[in-house]
């Protein structure tokens, strides 16, 4: 960063700002290595793929039934054989002539057209008719060589999270391993001194930790590698000896709670001491302090998200995973965003963002919809639960009428 993020001191940040001044927070993404197929689940392609091969390897029949050679000069065929998936023809087709044909297998030379089983009848001897010639076009029911993708030509482009597809797609050219990004580990722990671990009883004034599970979720979504360092006392000391023990063993270094005004000086301290750090206050709701910068002299990215758990996982979409994303090797990433109508009015405020929870559904017209899940304070985790999207009000606007359009994040939108 041009430690412009040190700079912009307590000035209120617009939220695009404040990406673009995280862009700075990581140089290069994680070194790569190579690994096995099996392992590469949701890994990010350090490297392009190119085809080795022609997918299909032959072109071959769609279909179950005969191939021929265009034109089907008579509706009856002289059946000379039968090719099976996995074997070839050992001649070729002469006009006149048919091969019993199964889908995949390679068209005998010669043959150009597949006419499937269902239009057939078989009259006795080596014979087949076709039942409805006027309905065979050239050429159909076959697969091209290389339609899918051709040799030497860009499969995968580097930057690509490998999902279900794209490991089918590589499996498909013969790849048994692929150079991908490390994954990144991520240090994360909760803080305050009222913050108490699920399984344990909760005292008087205690409220369960649920930031580190949220955040567990995320990361894990991410395929991330997790150090969970548990939680925090509100104590600058253990603070500054946990986070700089922390940057010295992960790639990067979340905490939450603890940067509210007025709280945020045990944590500001602690920083001091470790890292390099900014405090930003961003022009947005729910999530609007955030702490971010540097740990140790490792200069491990480190965000301190705030309490709230709803803030924290807002926080974590709009901030933190596009720095994680840049770490896996995806500069530039994006969440997708859909444009729905508002099924309510909704409330926002001028001069910020407002990101709101809410539930789409498309009408018999086809129209996106969007309602809010419910009660939208940042610590109410249940209207996030049943929640698929995030509603992100600009902050030019003030508020939005019934059926005015508004822009979604889709929710567990991790591709
Ligand atoms: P703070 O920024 O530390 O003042 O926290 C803001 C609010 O979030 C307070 O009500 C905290 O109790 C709550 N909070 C902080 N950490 C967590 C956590 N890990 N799980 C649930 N709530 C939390
Ligand atoms: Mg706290």
């Amino acid at each position: 960063m041009s430690l412009s993020c040190f700079d912009l001191g307590e000035r209120m940040l617009a939220v695009d700002e404040a990406q673009r001044h995280l862009e700075g927070l990581v140089a290069a993404p994680l070194a790569s290595e190579s690994c096995p197929l099996g392992e590469l689940p949701g890994r990010v392609l350090a490297d392009a793929i190119r085809s080795p091969i022609d997918v299909p390897q032959n072109t071959n029949a769609a279909m179950d039934g005969i191939a021929l050679a265009w034109p089907a000069a008579a509706e009856t065929l002289a059946l000379v054989g039968t090719v099976l998936a996995g074997s070839h023809a050992e001649r070729g087709l002469a006009a006149g002539e048919a091969m019993a044909i199964t889908t995949g297998a390679p068209l005998p030379p010669g043959a150009d057209t597949v006419i499937m089983q269902e239009q057939l009848a078989f009259p006795g001897g080596d014979r087949v008719r076709v039942t409805r010639p006027d309905t065979v076009r050239r050429g159909q029911h076959v697969r091209q060589a290389g339609e899918d993708v051709s040799r030497g030509s860009l499969a995968l482009a580097a930057g690509t999270r490998l999902g279900p597809a794209q490991l089918g797609l590589l499996a498909s050219l013969g790849v048994a391993e692929a150079r991908v990004h490390r994954r990144p580990r991520v240090a994360i722990f909760s803080s305050g001194d009222e913050v108490t671990a699920p399984g344990t009883p909760l005292p008087m004034a205690g409220i369960y930790d649920a930031n580190r599970y949220s955040l567990r979720g995320l990361l894990d979504a991410l395929s991330c590698e997790i150090i969970d360092l548990g939680i925090l006392p509100d104590d600058s000391e253990t603070m500054a000896a946990a986070l700089s023990g922390a940057a010295f063993r992960a790639d990067m270094v979340i905490t939450s709670g603890g940067v509210s005004v007025g709280r945020a000086d045990w944590i500001k301290a602690a920083l001091g001491e470790v890292g390099e750090l900014g405090f930003w206050r961003i022009a947005m709701r729910p999530g609007r302090p955030l702490a971010c910068g540097w740990l140790g002299p490792e200069r491990t990215p480190f965000f301190g998200l705030p309490g709230n758990p709803v803030a924290v996982m807002v926080t974590f979409l709009q901030f933190v995973q596009p720095v994680l994303r840049r770490l896996m090797g995806q500069p530039g990433w994006q969440p997708r965003r859909l444009t729905a109508l508002a099924a309510t009015p909704l409330a926002s405020r001028v001069g910020r963002v407002d990101y709101l929870r809410g539930s789409y559904h498309s009408d018999s017209q086809g129209r996106l919809w969007v309602t809010p899940t419910g009660r939208q304070g940042s610590g109410i985790l249940t209207s996030m639960v049943l929640a698929d999207c995030l509603i992100e009000v600009g902050a030019e606007r003030e508020g939005v009428a019934e059926g005015e359009p508004v822009t979604l994040q889709l929710l567990n939108d991790f591709s």
